[in-house]
């Protein structure tokens, strides 16, 4: 019997023509975050295999939707009622040169970005992060990190947090709304 060979996810990020984002799915204006109305990217690949992953499909490497920067910016910014994106997966953080990209598009028509990430934010700062990690936060107004799992699901119901998350809110301006909100729809208290 045959078994599927599993593709070096280091080989299918190389696969992503520039200015391209390998993602999951995207909703475009939910209000079911709790903040605001807001686009949703969830981004495809992760390399770890969490048996309670909220999103096993976006697991993967393997090319799934390709879609340009521009296209998405266009996509986001197209909306009025978005005040914001929130970039989930799988883990943001590998395509974090053309998510970078986007995120200075969409932060130059007004919107704020926040992301959810597996990593923690002092690997994220350490040499050992991945490819343009430090540009990618410099971009963000809220990190909500983890060493543990982390993810939202991908079926715009019940935004679902997993436990040992910590937020950090990197822009000073928002951290009155967004502890408000945070702490009021995921009942978030480790705020850093
Ligand atoms: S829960 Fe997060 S870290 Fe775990 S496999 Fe799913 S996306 Fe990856």
């Amino acid at each position: 019997m045959k078994t599927k060979q599993k593709v070096d996810p280091y080989l299918s990020l190389l696969e992503i023509p520039p200015g391209y984002l390998n993602i999951t799915g995207l909703i475009n204006g939910s209000s079911n975050s709790g903040l605001g109305s807001r686009a949703v990217v969830w981004l495809q690949g992760c390399m770890r295999e969490c048996s309670n992953c909220f999103n096993p499909h976006s697991q993967s490497f393997d090319s799934n939707r390709l879609i340009s920067i521009d296209n998405l910016a266009k996509i986001i910014t197209s909306n009025p009622q978005n005040e914001g994106v929130i970039f989930s997966g799988g883990e943001p953080f590998w395509q974090a040169p053309s998510l970078t990209e986007l995120a200075k598009q969409l932060k130059a028509a007004g919107l704020n970005a926040m992301a959810f990430t597996c990593f923690s934010l002092e690997r994220l700062q350490s040499p050992y992060a991945p490819a343009k990690s430090k540009e990618l936060l410099a971009q963000l107004d809220v990190l909500v990190d983890n060493s543990g799992v982390e993810s939202i699901k991908t079926d715009d119901k019940e935004p679902v947090i997993s436990q040992g998350r910590r937020v950090h809110i990197l822009n000073p301006a928002l951290r009155e709304s967004m502890t408000y909100y945070l702490k009021m729809v995921y009942s978030i208290e480790d705020f850093v």
